[in-house]
């Protein structure tokens, strides 16, 4: 059904292919095909990521670092090697600055914590922005009110875009980090981290990015970035669930007492008193999930296979053609209109409960999420409680957008 009308837009990207790929994208939903428009909450993921989970569960699974068996050093070699996958997707310098956590909510408790002890103290400030997810928000709360330290927050315009000025006012020597999301997952704001990272540097105030809504979409080099920490989740970048990476400059890293104790990240237990192992396993107590590190590595290589470049401008013409047909329909409001932004469209209909508007939508196969998607401080903004929220990747097509507004069509007129 899907992906004939968009080949003449496409221009040579094989959506039809592409989706093939994706095994839940040709299912059905009472009898209609997927319209899976939900792809901030999680990806779907390709049959490679799935075989290779399943095969290493079958047929390769070991504890890793703890065996002298076969499988046990035939898996930590995997495990490894999907350690290196990351540390050159992400351009990082040294291997030992990727520690792999279980995903971007426990790579910011992590950093918020473990940085908190070293650097953190009372009267200090640490910035965060209006639009944070909760995980970039709640960890940051937390640390503070043990410290006795203050949050202090960048405030976002209408259209959805930070103000760079508030920023630079709320920065001062008490500042000790500043932790913002990349891409905002209500609003699909792209933010300008590079210019949030100069401006924090230039204070001497290291900078945490929350990638978890902008890895999926573009290519991140944290060198180029110089950010100090970078957290992403494998479940939205077509990896499996539970597994995540922090990101972190080594001198930040070695400095920062553990998080975490137990197994692996120790160097030597007495009674009295324990040395800790060095990078990275200092950050990885207990057992890892060693075989969802393998199914993200392969997440990776898939990727980078379709191409950044691909899916950019696959995205970006998903993007415009949503945005364009979305604010044809009289009585719908998308909340997120920056000048930067990715294909997420959190919108509300006239004066119909969002959770209708998405309970209705189901009815017709299309997957889209409802609620405050956990950033219930940017409602406030916008004195509202939440959206429906529709979030396109490059496998989503131009008809599936079609078939979308009719339905939104449909559901005014069951309303009217
Ligand atoms: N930050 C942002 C911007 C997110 O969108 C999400 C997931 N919705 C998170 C953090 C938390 O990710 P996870 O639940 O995978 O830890």
């Amino acid at each position: 059904m899907f992906g004939i009308k968009g080949k003449q837009k496409d221009s040579g990207f094989e959506v039809k292919k592409i989706r093939k790929d994706f095994p839940i994208l040709s299912r059905k939903i009472y009898g209609k095909p997927l319209v899976y428009f939900d792809n901030g909450a999680t990806t779907q993921k390709p049959q490679v990521v799935i075989d290779i989970i399943n095969e290493l569960h079958a047929k390769e699974n070991s504890n890793v670092h703890r065996g002298v068996h076969y499988l046990s050093g035939h898996l930590t070699g995997m495990y490894e090697v999907a350690r290196n996958t990351i540390q050159a997707f992400l351009n990082a310098k040294e291997n030992h600055e990727i520690i792999f956590t279980s995903g971007v909510t426990a790579s910011i408790n992590l950093v918020a914590f473990s940085f908190g002890e070293a650097y953190v103290h009372e009267g200090d400030e640490v910035i965060i922005s209006e639009m944070e997810h909760h995980s970039n928000l709640v960890p940051w709360q937390l640390m503070c009110e043990r410290k006795g330290a203050h949050l202090r927050v960048i405030p976002f315009n209408e259209k959805g875009e930070l103000l760079l000025d508030e920023f630079k006012k709320l920065l001062n020597e008490k500042t000790k980090i500043v932790s913002v999301t990349h891409v905002s997952n209500s609003l699909g704001t792209v933010n300008p981290i590079k210019e949030i990272i100069d401006i924090a540097h230039a204070h001497n105030v290291p900078v945490m990015i929350d990638g978890a809504q902008a890895i999926q979409h573009e290519k991140i080099d944290v060198q180029e970035l110089d950010c100090d920490f970078y957290a992403f989740s494998g479940h939205k970048v077509y990896g499996p669930t539970g597994i995540g990476v922090l990101y972190g400059k080594e001198k930040w890293l070695n400095d920062m007492p553990p998080y975490l104790g137990g197994g692996d990240m120790i160097d030597r237990v007495t009674i009295e008193k324990t040395t800790y192992n060095e990078l990275p396993f200092k950050f990885e107590a207990g057992t890892p999930n060693y075989i969802g590190a393998v199914g993200l590595g392969k997440a990776i290589d898939y990727l980078l296979g379709v191409g950044f470049d691909e899916i950019r401008a696959r995205e970006k013409k998903l993007l415009d053609y949503a945005t364009e047909k979305l604010s044809k329909i009289e009585g719908l409001k998308i909340y997120g209109t920056a000048d930067h932004k990715v294909a997420t469209f959190s919108f509300l209909l006239d004066d119909i409960s969002p959770y209708d508007v998405g309970v209705l939508l189901d009815q017709m196969g299309i997957a889209v999420r409802t609620g405050h998607h956990c950033t219930q401080p940017l409602w406030d903004h916008y004195g509202t409680e939440g959206s429906a929220r529709a979030s396109l990747v490059f496998y989503n097509t131009f008809e599936e957008i079609d078939y979308f507004c009719e339905g939104i069509e449909k559901i005014k007129k069951m309303f009217s």
